[in-house]
């Protein structure tokens, strides 16, 4: 077992039922460096301009990995949050829709994208196409979990690091 994996709190029918929810709160409290320490590795750095946070946990890991890797970081948002101008992609849910969103960029970039978990890869891959869309080349993305068995990256050959494999 991982030296994380009893940080990580598994609550059952969190936020909806049937989802095993995983609760990363207490990992961060104890293993914060260590975390953003393993989330970095497996990355080509000396290829990457920014790191692009997806809220909210994108945020807390993304950010202190680019202060890590001495890089920018830029917010991916939800809808509404952003002031213009602001590129949009939106993307199906099991039932309707949701909407990423980010400031839109005067010129290309190259970033590492970074969220907290890996379900179906419905949020990861809608964030991919923004950041395409605006000029920025995705070198890679970080997870700190990957449900594997929800999703297809590591078969698709996606540049998915994940420090945790489920
Ligand atoms: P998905 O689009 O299905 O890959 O879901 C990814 C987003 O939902 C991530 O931003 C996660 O924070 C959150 N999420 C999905 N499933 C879980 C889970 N089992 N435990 C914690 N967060 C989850």
């Amino acid at each position: 077992m991982h030296p994380f994996e009893s940080h990580i709190r598994n609550v059952p029918d969190f936020p909806k039922a049937g989802i095993m929810f995983k609760d990363i709160t207490p990992l961060l409290q104890e293993r914060f460096p260590e975390v953003i320490e393993a989330m970095s590795q497996g990355i080509d750095w000396s290829k990457v301009d920014y790191v692009v946070g997806i809220e909210s946990r994108g945020f807390i890991l993304g950010a202190a990995m680019a202060q890590l890797k001495g890089k920018g970081f830029i917010p991916m948002r939800k809808k509404g949050k952003l002031p213009p101008p602001v590129i949009a992609e939106t993307y199906a849910l099991e039932y309707g829709t949701d909407t990423l969103e980010m400031i839109k960029e005067e010129k290309p970039g190259r970033v590492v994208l970074v969220d907290d978990v890996l379900a179906t890869g419905g949020t990861l891959k809608a964030a991919a196409a923004l950041c395409e869309k605006n000029k920025l080349h995705v070198e890679g993305m970080a997870l700190l979990i990957n449900l594997t068995f929800l999703n297809k990256f590591k078969e698709e050959g996606k540049p998915v690091h994940s420090v945790l494999n489920y």
